[in-house]
């Protein structure tokens, strides 16, 4: 192709699913362009969401085991201080390494990087307002919007984030100083990961959820009080079945006005930052969508069909900005499968093995259904679990709050989801995955050799407990 020639696809977003979306269509020899406006590659995920976020979470998580757990390992340390310009600066380093990683992938795989603001002219034609100043058009057979989302405003405008006092994910990744007193309005996974994050480096956190549990949707109910109770452990307060109604700056602090979820008894706590993590939307700002024949629905996500298609048929859309959850390999596998109908006419996300972490310590993480799901739509299941109380490798490592949980389908064994909280579960979900993917029975599971003494042993003793009876509890 000359270069005058349209491309086969241009992808508008540079985030995972967007920049998964470039390499593979330029992999497959497709003529590819990516347009992102941020000034780096990578969006929300690399730089400000899951990659800033694991990296304070794993320092902060250092700092505090060091401060509070070396002692009973034999580890006699002292002058143990918080250097947070540096632990920010490595934050800084890590997600410049992987934004330019990608820009170097992209140089490696010919895909074109166009350095600004993409905005429909025609549904064939896209202007982009140039960073470097200018503007220039380009053509595509084929588009793909990847454009993400944002930050939801609190809603009814009672609480305006200035990402200093009061702060979204973003700012609460860059505090300059650790807050003595820190509300966190929202107990799912931005509110549970960063106000951990801050509890570990000293402040005193409270987190007010709407609902009568934490974790965000899809975590099984049984996980969810059993993750209250090991961040209480470790300093966090909660108030849940509590809704923040205002948040105002006084005298250098901040109010914050709570009121029952079910009405009645007010309430007005204070803080010195103020963290709003009530969710996030989808993003299609300034991308002029009307000029492609792109339609949105009453929540402004992109509509599509099930092949990614918009209302558009040569305009596909993947990510955050339309259905499903808003998770980086969500996107990612978007992203392939949205490429692959581009170039053969078929592709494939199975939305039913999607898993979810949540990077705390110890970690959440999970797959498929929950019992409350399985009980509403009226299934008969069978539960397996197995505590890390009773793994050896959990025990030797003194660290074993948590348990693993299979649920199976009564008639067939067949998995039908898996909930861990314990040490590594972010990893350890990725077996269960596999194994949903595979269409697999817990049996299958509790059959297969796992590696003595590791913590995935307790992945299969849950198996066993689904199956038949585990061997050590
Ligand atoms: P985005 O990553 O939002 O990327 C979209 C990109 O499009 C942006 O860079 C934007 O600048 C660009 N863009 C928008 N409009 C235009 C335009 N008109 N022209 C040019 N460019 C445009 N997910 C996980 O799976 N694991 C995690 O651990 C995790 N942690 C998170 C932590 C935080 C604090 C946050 C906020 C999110 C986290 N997420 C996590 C969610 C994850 O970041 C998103 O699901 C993911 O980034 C979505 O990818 P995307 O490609 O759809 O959109
Ligand atoms: P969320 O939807 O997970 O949680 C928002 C919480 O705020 C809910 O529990 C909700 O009940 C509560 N809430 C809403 N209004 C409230 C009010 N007025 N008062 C009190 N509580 C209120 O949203 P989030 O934590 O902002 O995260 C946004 C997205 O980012 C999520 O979709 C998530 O998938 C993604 N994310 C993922 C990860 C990860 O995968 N580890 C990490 C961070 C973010």
């Amino acid at each position: 192709a000359s270069s005058s020639d349209p491309y086969d696809v241009v992808v508008v977003g540079g985030g995972p699913g967007g920049y998964v979306a470039a390499i593979k269509a330029a992999q497959l020899g497709l003529k590819t362009a990516c347009i992102e406006k941020r000034g780096s590659l990578g969006g929300t995920c690399l730089n400000v969401g899951c990659i800033p976020s694991k990296a304070m979470l794993n320092n902060s998580h250092i700092y505090h085991q060091t401060q509070h757990d070396l002692k009973r390992r034999g580890i006699d340390v002292s002058g143990v201080s918080l250097n947070l310009p540096t632990m920010l600066k490595a934050k800084e380093d890590a997600v410049t390494g992987l934004t330019k990683g990608i820009e170097y992938l992209f140089k490696a795989n010919k895909v074109d990087y166009i350095k600004g603001s993409g905005s429909f002219v025609s549904p064939t034609r896209i202007g982009v307002q140039l960073l470097d100043g200018g503007e220039t058009e380009v053509e595509a057979k084929n588009f793909i919007i990847a454009t993400g989302s944002e930050v939801a405003p609190f809603p009814g405008g009672g609480i305006q984030i200035d990402e200093k006092q009061i702060v979204s994910s973003t700012g609460a990744l860059d505090l300059q100083e650790v807050p003595k007193k820190m509300v966190v309005i929202g107990g799912g996974v931005i509110g549970l990961e960063l106000g951990s994050v801050w509890s570990r480096l000293g402040a005193e956190v409270t987190v007010v959820e709407f609902l009568g549990a934490i974790g965000g949707v899809g975590i099984d109910e049984e996980v969810a009080k059993q993750f209250q109770k090991i961040l209480s452990k470790q300093g966090i307060k909660f108030k849940l079945n509590t809704k923040v109604l205002s948040a105002d700056k006084e005298g250098g602090k901040v109010l914050i006005k709570t009121e029952s979820a079910k009405g009645g008894k007010e309430e007005t706590l204070d803080a010195d930052v103020v963290l709003v993590s009530v969710g996030r939307r989808p993003y299609t700002e300034g991308l002029n969508i009307e000029a492609a024949g792109v339609e949105l629905d009453n929540r402004g996500r992109i509509i599509i069909d099930d092949q990614f298609n918009t209302s558009a048929k040569h305009i596909k859309c993947i990510g955050d900005v339309t259905f499903g959850p808003m998770l980086a390999h969500k996107a990612e596998e978007e992203g392939i499968a949205a490429v692959e109908y581009v170039k053969h006419g078929h592709g494939h996300v199975n939305y039913a093995a999607i898993p979810s972490v949540v990077y705390t310590h110890p970690e959440v993480a999970w797959v498929g259904k929950t019992e409350q799901e399985l009980k509403a739509d009226g299934v008969k299941y069978v539960i397996g679990k197995f505590p890390f109380t009773a793994n050896s490798r959990a025990k030797t490592n003194l660290d074993m709050e948590g348990f693993v949980k299979f649920i199976t389908e009564k008639e067939t064994d067949k998995i039908l989801g898996v909930h861990i909280i314990g040490p590594n579960a972010g990893e350890m979900i990725s077996e269960a995955v596999l194994a949903i993917e595979y269409g697999a029975s817990s049996e299958d599971i509790a059959r297969t050799t796992h590696a003595h003494p590791t913590l995935s042993e307790a992945f299969k003793e849950a198996a066993m407990a689904a199956s038949s009876k585990p061997i050590h509890m």
